[in-house]
């Protein structure tokens, strides 16, 4: 499951090719899982429009569009297994596309997943029932102010690990980045949010800014030719202090890695080094 970092890297990767470009025409496929908007009046919506930019907000890569200019958002959530690429028509189109949009330089952007848990959806700013632009549903965690990162985990009952994985909380935080930030600030994952100390949260807000930004990085290196959900994923690998090192000494203090499940995720903490 690609998680922000990796979710970032495509968002850059799609916006650096095709940015600019105006979409000719649009082919979705006849499965209605991946469409929260129905295909017909996603197809109507996006034939035409002007590519202005892909960015990432939360877990989604949100394409900014503007169709005679008026603006509009296609959203697209790549699930479990969604890949967007940008492909020169002559390139076979896998099993398991979605959506392929045409575009003005001719390239193909092509939406493909397997186990059809990704999302495409429109967002309309502008028409009849305008609304804001997307937002997601919680804050921002690369960007959000470590006053109001503080403020999300007061009086919260639950366990620190399931706040930092609570969408509506902060979006786009998954399994891997809650393991090594609360590794780093030295906070054990079953700690409870709304007693933590605020010389506590301020280490786990760093910790986590610092450690997105590092995949942010990284990521942005390892995806050259193409740009593919699936050849990025697990790029940061190699960076792991406690995720999926179950067993294995702690890099710090040598004390064996524990596994314990919590809000049903495995989670991985040095009985040492957090508390
Ligand atoms: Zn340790």
């Amino acid at each position: 499951m690609p998680e922000l970092p990796e979710v970032e890297t495509v968002a850059n990767g799609v916006n650096e090719r095709i940015r600019g470009e105006r979409i000719k025409s649009v082919w979705l496929s006849r499965y209605k899982e991946p469409f929260k908007t129905p295909p017909d009046p996603m197809s109507e919506a996006l034939t035409g429009s002007r590519i202005d930019l892909v960015h990432r907000i939360g877990k989604h890569i949100v394409f900014d569009l503007s169709q005679n200019k008026k603006p509009l958002q296609w959203i697209v959530h790549l699930g479990m297994t969604g890949r967007l690429l940008v492909s020169s028509p002559d390139v076979p189109v896998p099993s398991h596309t979605h959506a392929v949009l045409t575009l003005s330089s001719g390239r193909e952007l092509r939406f493909v997943d397997a186990r059809r848990f990704g999302r495409l959806a429109l967002h309309s700013t502008s028409g009849s029932e305008p609304s804001a632009p997307f937002q997601g549903p919680g804050r921002e965690p690369l960007t959000i102010s470590a006053d109001d990162f503080a403020a999300l985990f007061r009086h919260r009952k639950l366990p620190i690990k399931a706040a930092l994985l609570n969408q509506k909380l902060l979006h786009g935080v998954g399994n891997i980045y809650a393991d090594e930030s609360l590794f780093r600030a030295g906070i054990r994952p079953t700690r409870i949010a709304g007693r933590l100390t605020r010389v506590q949260l301020d280490k786990l807000h760093a910790a986590l800014q610092d450690i997105l930004r590092k995949a942010i990085s990284l990521g942005g290196s390892s995806v050259s030719d193409y740009v593919d959900a699936d050849g990025v994923a697990g790029f940061f690998q190699l960076e792991h202090r406690v995720y999926m090192r179950t067993g294995q000494p702690c890099l710090v203090c040598e004390t064996p890695i524990r596994r314990t499940l919590l809000a049903g995720r495995g989670t991985h903490y040095c009985p040492q080094c957090q508390r």
